[in-house]
């Protein structure tokens, strides 16, 4: 049977494509058209949006985003096995599909599309996920070029990516993410609603850009959170000696006792404005 967007299944493509999953390329397809319209809606109105994807694979996340409205989809996929599938979808939707064949950690984003508005939809290859992340939120200019993020991530990246102090989670990137961005996460994803299913549940989280983080350089965050949660057992004035130990502590009013896990987004930009 015929999906509604009249292309065919996407067993059927993958079948005649010859796309068997590899999990180098952390393969993990959505067959089902519902979720990934449930994925993409995620995101908001569509409607005359240009949406950068990363991995559409066969495309499933692709024709949601497509169907959806969006007056433009910017897809990188690094397998080029994928090509010709994507190559039928950019054909179903006259110039509104660019496939650019690359490595996502590779591709300049924002060089894309300068000037337009993005939004940015993707199941993640679980290998590159958090890197991509992590490049999307430090970039020197902010508000950055994206209007929001929504992605695919094992449901254990989706919860340090939304924690804060004192939660088990709550590490670099829950600082990070709360610096800059507001982040949630949406709903959660079985393994067996993918092919091949991964060991654990995936969840989709969406963030949007903090418009006015507390001034700060990201160096220097960076620096603070990678030093604190590298032993976030240990009291910060242990922690933090490479970094000034105790008096970068006390000139930021911050109890030289207390442990990484329970200081907020606001004291670890605080620590880092002292560096
Ligand atoms: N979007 C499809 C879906 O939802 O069914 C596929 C998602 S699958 C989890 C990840 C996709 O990312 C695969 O198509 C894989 O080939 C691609 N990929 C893996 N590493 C990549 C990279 N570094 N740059 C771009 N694409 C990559």
């Amino acid at each position: 049977m015929a999906a509604l967007d009249g292309l065919p299944p996407l067993r059927d493509v993958i079948q005649r494509h010859g796309l068997d999953a590899r999990k180098a390329l952390g393969q993990n397809f959505l067959l089902d058209l519902n979720l990934t319209q449930k994925v993409a809606r995620t995101a908001g109105s569509l409607e005359g949006v240009t949406v950068f994807e990363v991995g559409p694979g066969p495309g499933g996340l692709t024709r949601a985003i497509l169907a959806l409205g969006a007056k433009k989809v910017i897809a990188v996929e690094r397998d080029s096995r994928c090509l010709p599938a994507l190559a039928e979808i950019a054909d179903h939707y006259p110039g509104r599909l660019e496939v650019i064949e690359g490595d996502a950690l590779k591709t300049d984003f924002e060089a894309v599309a300068p000037g337009t508005p993005v939004k940015i939809i993707a199941n993640l290859p679980y290998n590159v996920g958090t890197q991509l992340l992590v490049n999307w939120i430090l970039p020197k200019q902010w508000p950055p070029f994206w209007e929001s993020l929504t992605l695919m991530f094992q449901k254990e990246v989706g919860e340090r990516i939304v924690a804060t102090e004192d939660d088990d989670h709550y590490g670099r990137l829950g600082v990070l993410c709360g610096w800059r961005t507001n982040a949630r996460m949406a709903f959660d994803v079985p393994p067996q609603a993918f092919t091949p299913p991964p060991k654990v549940t995936s969840t989709v989280v969406h963030l949007t850009p903090n418009e006015s983080p507390i001034p700060c350089s990201v160096a220097n965050l960076e620096r603070i959170t990678h030093a604190a949660f590298g032993q976030r057992r240990k009291m910060l004035r242990q922690s933090l000696k490479p970094l000034g130990g105790e008096a970068l502590l006390n000139k930021a009013d911050i109890d030289p006792q207390r442990r990484a896990e329970t200081l907020s987004v606001a004291e670890f930009v605080r620590l880092a404005n002292c560096l």
